[in-house]
This record gives C-alpha cells, structure tokens and sequence, in this order.
C-alpha cells in the first residue's frame, strides 16, 4: 500500500511555515507498514489542490490531507475534494452541532461563514474534532479501476489537532500493513563522513535490510538504521545486530543513540563516577558552556565557565601572568593546557575544558585556522590540535564539541 500525504496552505509553499505534520505523519505510516512515497506542499487554490489531488489519486492508495479546512475563505480543502469527485457539498447536522458547541463552549456565538466547516463532500464521513473547530474527513472514493482503490482523508493543520484525529480517527480505518518498518540512530564523533562510511563497508550499501544511511551535522555523524520485518520482535532483533555491528567497526566513535548529544553522555559519566566540571573558552562565544547548561540532568556537575572572546586582552580573569603570550601564541597546545589547569584550580573541580581559536588574521599564510582543545584530569592531562575548515558557526560548534568528545574518550579509558 502506497501512501501520498497533501500538505495545504499558502504559508506553507510562501515559506513562512515548515510542513512538519507530513514529517510526523510519514514516521507514523511507515511504522504501520505503509509506505509514503510523496509530500506534497499546496497553496490556498482550487486548481492547484485539485490538481495535486487528480495525480495523487494515480499513484496513491491512501491520500492524507493536512489544512485548509478552517472556516476562512482560503480554507478549500472540503471544496476541492467536491469537486475532484464531482460532487456538491452537503451539510452535516452533527457536525454543525459540534461547531456550534465548541463556540459556546467559548462563550460566543458561531460566526455564519463557520457554518461551512459542517458540510462535506456527498459520500464523505465527518471525522470529529475534540479540540478545534474543523472536523476533518474520511472517503473511499469510487473505483478507478479493478485493483486501484483510494481513500481520502483530511485532517486540521494545526499539528496537535492533526495527530490526535490521526490517532484516534484515521488509524482504525487504515488497512494494516504487511510489513512493519521500524528505525533507530547511532550516533558518531571524531572522523569525517567518507572515513565513517568505509569503516562500515558493505553496511552502508543502498538497498539493504537492514539499510544504514549516513548524514552528518556540525561534525556529528549520525547512522540511521531502517528496516522492514513481518514483526515488532523480528525488527527489534535486526536493529539490535545492526547496532553491535555498527560499535565492533567503529569502536569508540559511537558515543549515543536517538537524541542524545555529547554532553548528556559526558555529564552522565560524570555524575557516575561523582567528577565535576569546568570550562575555559576563547574563539567559540561560550557554546561549550551553553551545551553544558541545556542538560538539566546532573547540571550540578558543572560549576561554571569562563568566555574570553577571540583577540580579547583579558586573560587576568584566569591570572596568566603578563608575558605569557610573549613566548606562547593564544592558539596554541601550552596555552590551551595552562588555560585547562587555571580553570580547574579557579572553579576547583576534578575536570576542566579549554578551548582556543586562533582568529584567521592570526593564521599565516593560507594555513586554515587551528584550534586546541585541551583537558585537565585528576588522571593527568591532554591537548589536540583541531584544523578548522568550514564557516564560523560550524567552526564553534565543531571546537565545542571536540572538547566534549575529548573529556568521553578520557573517561572511557579503562
Ligand atoms: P489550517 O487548517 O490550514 O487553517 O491551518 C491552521 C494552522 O496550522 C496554520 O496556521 C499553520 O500554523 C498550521 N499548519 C497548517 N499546516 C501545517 C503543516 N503542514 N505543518 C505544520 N503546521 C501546519
Ligand atoms: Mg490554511
């Protein structure tokens, strides 16, 4: 079974809002074993939606609608439906009932144009809306031909409407799937993307099931694992091989699974082993600092930290002495350690972090930027060199984050 999802709304197709209920329908489908071969984003006009709708109908076997079924003259969800199927809309009494309650509900009295939220397509089941206005629409529509049956169904935009409709309303009339398709991540750090890819070798092969794809994002690669099962159990198990796989060719790389970032798994760590943290930086505008701070979880661990903007002159905050910087560059393996030991003994704690960019005005010749991040332990002390390629921002959250990655690999240390 092949599923076309039909996102409507001119804020949409404009770019003034992202289509995520397609997203979020697509992740539903496929884990009921339908698959979604297109998304679609429509405008607010009849034959731009009707003429989305007419292809669908020859490719899908399930078309789900998003938006445009509010009251308001651009809302021609219901109408454009009608009018694919060649037929009038017709009024429904229950729902006009319920649009008429929702409104007193609130205390006010049901605007005439809402009235147009009560009618439907001529064959069309009203689907109720608990908590909105806009009921949403189920239809078998007329056989195409001998073995291509379609069906229609037309939920609110608003997300939260949208997937409680969807949930409780659309799902039980969805056939089931053969195959169920499940997902997971793994998540990497500390080599590029072509590196990962080679490690994984015949893993990666387009096609597979199990099917690994890579994608990476500011320097953290991510394998996303897809596969289809006749069972829950029998995905599970797939995934779970997958995934050992995936950790015996790339050892240490793997730092988390799902969501999880960097610092969830550092903090963690730290928290089992009752270590706290600070952190000294110059060239990332405290994004190291900020990543600690998003974890609620053991945020007592970390005790604070210490930005020094690039090319700033202020570095009495951490007592260098004066002519420090005569014999030893900001970006540098000995300032980045000195930086990691101050910090440690200033918030005195058990761990700290530094990091330090050199501008690109301090860099010589065509020597692309360097940075270093170094690290201070009860367990002695270590410092890397980073090349830094690409754009600003990429380049902070990059330096951030091998500072992160440096403190997991030292607290991995057997
Ligand atoms: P509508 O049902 O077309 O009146 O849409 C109501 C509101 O839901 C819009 O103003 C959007 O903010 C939101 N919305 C509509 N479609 C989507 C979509 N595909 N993804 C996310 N939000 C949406
Ligand atoms: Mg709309």
């Amino acid at each position: 079974m092949k599923a076309e999802i039909i996102a409507v709304g001119s804020e949409l197709t404009n770019g003034a809002k992202l289509d995520t209920n397609s997203q979020w329908l697509s992740t539903e489908l496929s884990a009921r074993g339908i698959e979604v071969i297109y998304h679609t984003a429509v405008a607010d006009s009849m034959d731009l939606m009707v003429w989305s709708l007419r292809v669908a109908l020859r490719r899908a076997h399930l078309i789900l609608l998003t938006g445009g079924l509010g009251p308001t003259l651009d809302d021609i969800t219901r109408q454009a439906v009608a009018e694919l199927l060649h037929v009038s809309l017709i009024l429904d009494e229950d729902s006009l009932n319920h649009v008429e309650q929702m409104f007193q509900k609130r205390g006010r009295e049901m605007p005439a144009r809402n009235r147009i939220q009560a009618m439907f397509p001529a064959g069309a089941e009203p689907l109720v809306n608990p908590i909105g206005t806009a009921p949403g629409m189920w239809c078998e529509v007329p056989k195409l031909d001998a073995d291509h049956h379609v069906a229609i169904g037309a939920m609110p935009g608003v997300p939260s409407e949208m997937k409680k409709m969807f949930l409780e309303q659309i799902v039980p009339r969805l056939p089931v799937g053969k195959k169920i398709i499940k997902r997971a991540r793994v998540n990497c750090f500390g080599v590029g993307e072509s590196d990962c890819e080679e490690r994984l070798g015949e893993l990666t092969a387009r096609g597979n099931n199990p099917e690994v794809g890579i994608t990476v994002h500011e320097a953290t690669i991510t394998l996303r694992i897809n596969v289809v099962g006749d069972s829950i159990d029998e995905c599970d198990q797939m995934i779970a091989e997958t995934k050992q796989e995936i950790h015996k060719r790339l050892e240490h790389l793997v730092f988390g699974e799902e969501d999880e970032e960097l610092e969830h798994v550092v903090l963690r760590t730290l928290s089992e082993r009752r270590l706290s943290l600070s952190t000294v930086e110059s060239g990332t505008g405290g994004l190291l600092a900020h990543r600690l701070t998003d974890v609620i979880e053991h945020g007592d661990l970390y005790h604070g930290g210490i930005v020094i903007p690039g090319g700033s002159k202020h570095w009495e905050l951490l007592g260098f002495p004066e002519n420090w910087f005569q014999s030893n560059p900001v970006a540098s393996a000995e300032t980045a350690l000195e930086m990691a030991r101050r910090c440690r003994q200033h918030f005195e704690t058990d761990c700290a972090l530094a990091v330090t960019e050199s501008s690109p005005s301090e860099s010589s010749g065509d020597a692309p930027p360097i940075a270093y991040v170094a690290l201070s332990t009860p367990d002695g002390e270590s410092v890397v060199p980073h090349q830094l390629l690409g754009d600003r921002s990429f380049l902070k959250s990059r330096a951030a984050k091998a500072a992160l990655n440096l403190l997991r690999l030292q607290l991995n240390k057997p």
